[in-house]
């Protein structure tokens, strides 16, 4: 007999599937709750087991809207800052290529894949990106390429990208990251120290950077070397 991988995901994951339904819907409202809008997000929030992107010990605790640990001193990001960045980066029209950088869990690598045609994405630490790839793998997520570097020189093979989520926190935006935005393209990135970062959106006009302030948020650091 045949096997699908999709069917072995929710097989093994029956007994969480069954109880989350209600929390997963629970999590959506508190979204909107929080004023979440676009419902192409809501819905993939909705539709994405969060649950597979954390430790087994931590899986019945994947919907609740907070961060938690994955390891390496690192957070898989709070679903309301991973809607709020997704919202922002679909705002103000079609998006084809996204680069991300700090692949992390894979969580926010899984989103974007089902919302825009292309996403190019960057991790330090090698463990994490090899868990994150596998995972997108088994929910056939194939539109997403993997690097293992520093993020904070891009990825400038594959530029220009029509938005940049950076998902860990530098002082100050990297300035090769403005150099490989497209026209028009946006990026979306946390900036400041350990206890005040300020969640920016910078559209490119040109030669010309608008500049928003979203949220007061807080990330793990942007870090430099590779692990
Ligand atoms: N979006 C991820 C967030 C993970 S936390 C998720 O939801 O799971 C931020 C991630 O950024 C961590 O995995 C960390 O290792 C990575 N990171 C930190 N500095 C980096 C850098 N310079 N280049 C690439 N990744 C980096």
């Amino acid at each position: 007999m045949a096997t699908d991988d999709r069917y072995g995901i929710a097989h093994r994951h029956a007994g969480i599937g069954m109880t989350s339904r209600r929390t997963r819907e629970r999590l959506v409202q508190r979204l909107r709750d929080e004023g979440i809008k676009d419902e192409r997000v809501l819905e993939v929030i909705r539709s994405t087991p969060r649950h597979i992107f954390v430790d087994e010990a931590l899986a019945t605790r994947a919907y609740e809207n907070n961060s938690l640990p994955i390891g390496h001193g690192q957070t898989i990001s709070q679903p309301y800052i991973v809607a709020r960045m997704t919202e922002a980066l679909l705002r103000d029209g079609p998006v084809e290529r996204v680069l991300e950088i700090g692949t992390g869990s894979g969580y926010q690598t899984a989103v974007l894949a089902q919302l825009v045609d292309h996403v190019f994405t960057v991790e330090r630490i090698e463990a994490l990106q090899r868990q994150a790839r596998k995972r997108l793998y088994e929910l056939r997520l194939n539109n997403v390429r993997y690097k293992f570097d520093d993020g904070h020189m891009g990825w400038v093979e594959k530029s220009p990208f029509d938005a940049i989520i950076v998902t860990a926190a530098p002082q100050d935006v990297p300035v090769a990251l403005l150099h490989q935005l497209a026209n028009r393209g946006r990026l979306i990135i946390p900036t400041g120290g350990n206890n005040q970062q300020v969640l920016r959106l910078i559209t490119r006009d040109g030669n010309e950077f608008i500049e928003e302030h979203l949220d007061a948020v807080r990330f793990v650091p942007l870090l430099s070397n590779t692990l």
